[in-house]
């Protein structure tokens, strides 16, 4: 992390906040304290007694009550003026001194201090140490901003850009592993940053803006943070949804100060996270958003107003870059694209071991064969998963982290934590133990197929009773229509055991089913896999970024053909699971009963009881065993 140096936001809001905290202290506790003289009321009979028992000091009859002090005491009473002849008179033979002032007023000098110039002074004095302090940490340059402009007065439209300076501990390329071809077209930049002159002479310029574009987590924040770090120069950031406010016009002053802020500061990074928040496509019509048009309007202007040359390079990371305005995309604003995908095997073994150099763990730790476990992982859940084994080896009063211990956090992040106490009866443990090894062993018997991993009927959080893991050898660019074909029927085959043996079926496959779907879909109306359509696009792709959304773009005659091919499809595949599991049918039993019996087995005591069970077949020439089993 690069230490951040908040700009101090001190808006007058809260200023005059303390201001008026002040004028109510001095009404409310002050003036009547210096008035200190309290009043009680009485009934007028009371008054009535004193008077006759002759023990009123003082009284002032005023014009709607009296006040009167007894004798011997500072207390003043008052009560209300009543009809009431020959009062006066009685008072007068009682004793009592009439008074013309008994509650003593404040001066008017003393009042006129108190009201008027000592809230004055106070102000003034505050006033003083807040514009002092804000002029010590803006280095004096924004000394007007109490008053000039009207907004920058009431400290709005004033940027929040967090100001990094000089990332010292910053994040170096050496701590983003994989990605290396996202690297390789930044280094250009950093060379840039380092020696500008160098460009500058051969007339060549540098892109002003460049896109980091993928998936969540892939590592583009800090990518753009390696690169500010290698050239150490200040990284401002800021993210593009803080951009857009609720006042129309203040996204825009942001946009401007941002850029007036890092043009001092040249050579320097400027990233714009999540960009697509304020850079989506302008469309027509009545669903415009003023407020972040403008606030793209600024940025495209920024953009365009500064030459070049000048040293500020901006990065942005999006994971929608089909959202994107294309006026934001044309060359001469941000023309550079970076592709910052989900990493590779190789990828993910150098991000599980980058992270696992933070915490301990055992010498014989495979990470190659955890990242084979881990596909499709981003550089953040590997992250997650490191730490997650970590955790775990504390939980478990350990000194370290196993393999076995990242395998298990792997899963959790797959399928959730273990429910301990989720009790299943016994059918129903033997109904998953069937269909999990049903998955295992259809899967096993294709050619196409990955290897069994780990099966297990432990339930898990995230809904699932049991799963079969497979876990792919080596990197995969491509997928086959054999390939595909095979995991639809991998994806039916616990359905089908389900069928084999009981010869009902179960809620438990509705998972399989949307998946095996997905899939086939996929294949013809994407991949161009099928005999009906050939290679035409039936679908387009809106979100590849996040999930991969798809939208149909046919008629709806071709809509009903495609369903029925799905249908066609998945089906061919589920027959082909249900013959196999019934050649198997032994086998199936054999690993199902060991599998109810122990929960997990991992994927060589599946293989090794798969293959066993084969030779034994073939040595004895089967038929007893079969009778045996029947
Ligand atoms: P993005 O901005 O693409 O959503 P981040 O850069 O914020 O992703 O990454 C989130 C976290 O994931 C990082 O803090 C880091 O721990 C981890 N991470 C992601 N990619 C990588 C990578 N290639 N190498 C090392 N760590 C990574
Ligand atoms: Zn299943």
């Amino acid at each position: 992390m690069v230490d951040e140096q908040k700009e101090p936001k001190t808006p007058l809001i809260t200023f005059y906040l303390i201001a008026l905290a002040i004028i109510l202290c001095l009404n409310f506790i002050l003036v009547p304290f210096m008035n200190h003289q309290t009043i009680e009321d009485v009934d007028y009979g009371t008054f009535m007694t004193e008077t006759d028992n002759k023990n009123i000091d003082e009284v002032e009859i005023m014009t709607n009550k009296i006040r009167y002090t007894l004798k011997g005491s500072d207390q003043v009473y008052q009560t209300g003026l009543m009809e009431d002849a020959g009062l006066v008179e009685r008072l007068h033979e009682s004793g009592a001194k009439f008074s013309s002032e008994i509650v003593e007023q404040t001066s008017p000098f003393l009042s006129f201090v108190l009201y008027w110039i000592l809230p004055i002074v106070i102000f003034s004095i505050i006033g003083y140490f807040l514009r002092k302090q804000m002029m010590k940490s803006l280095g004096g340059e924004n000394s007007m901003m109490f008053g000039a402009d009207g907004f920058g007065g009431l400290g709005m439209g004033k940027s929040n850009a967090r100001v990094y300076v000089k990332s010292s501990d910053g994040i170096k390329f050496s701590d983003v592993a994989g990605e290396e071809e996202a690297k390789e077209n930044l280094a250009e930049i950093v060379n840039y940053l380092h020696d500008p002159e160098k460009y500058r002479e051969i007339g060549a310029s540098m892109p002003k803006g460049v896109l980091l574009v993928g998936p969540p987590g892939t590592g583009k924040t800090m990518l753009a943070k390696a690169v500010a770090g290698e050239a150490n120069v200040p990284f401002f950031s800021m993210s593009g949804s803080e951009f857009v406010e609720m006042f129309v016009g203040m996204g825009a002053s942001k946009v401007r100060d941002l850029f007036k802020q890092a043009k001092e500061k040249a050579p320097c990074i400027v990233f714009i996270d999540e960009i697509d928040a304020i850079g989506k496509k302008r469309e027509g019509g009545l669903s415009t958003n003023d407020e972040r048009e403008q606030t793209l309007n600024q940025l495209l202007t920024e953009m365009d107003g500064f030459e070049g040359n000048n040293g500020v390079i901006i990065l942005a990371a999006t994971n929608r870059p089909e959202s994107l305005d294309p006026a934001l995309t044309r060359p001469g604003r941000f023309d550079r694209r970076v592709p910052v995908e989900l990493p590779d095997l190789k990828g993910r073994e150098d991000i599980l071991k980058v992270h696992a150099k933070k915490i301990k763990y055992a010498d014989n730790v495979d990470f190659n064969k955890v990242a084979r476990m881990a596909a499709g992982a981003s550089g953040a859940e590997l992250a997650n998963i490191v730490n997650e084994a970590a955790l775990r080896a504390v939980r478990d009063g350990r000194k370290f982290a196993t393999e076995a211990d990242l395998e298990e956090s792997i899963e959790v992040v797959i399928a959730g934590y273990q429910k301990k106490n989720a009790i299943l009866s016994n059918k129903e443990k033997l109904v998953v133990s069937y269909h999990e090894v049903g998955h295992a062993l259809v899967a096993a018997k294709q050619k196409h197929s990955e290897p069994v991993q780990k099966i297990t009927i432990i339930p898990r959080t995230s809904g699932a009773l049991g799963y079969t893991m497979q876990v792919e050898e080596g990197n995969h660019y491509l997928v086959s229509r054999e390939e595909l074909l095979d995991q639809i029927a991998t994806l039916t085959g616990g359905r089908a055991a389900e069928e084999v043996e009981f010869g009902s079926i179960s809620t438990g496959a509705s998972n399989d089913i949307e998946k095996a779907t997905k899939l086939a879909r996929e294949m013809i109306t994407r991949y161009g896999m099928s005999d009906d359509f050939g290679m035409v696009a039936l679908e387009t792709v809106t979100n590849q970024y996040l999930g991969g959304d798809a939208s149909l773009a046919c008629s709806p005659d071709t809509q009903t053909k495609i369903d029925e091919a799905v249908v066609a499809l998945v089906e061919k595949q589920h027959q082909k699971a249900l013959d196999i599991l019934k050649e198997n049918k032994p086998k199936l039993d054999e690993i199902a009963k060991f599998l109810y019996e122990k929960e997990t087995i991992t994927g060589e005591e599946f293989m090794k009881i798969l293959e066993a069970k084969e030779e034994a077949l073939t040595t004895s020439e089967a038929p007893t065993t079969e009778g045996s089993e029947a």
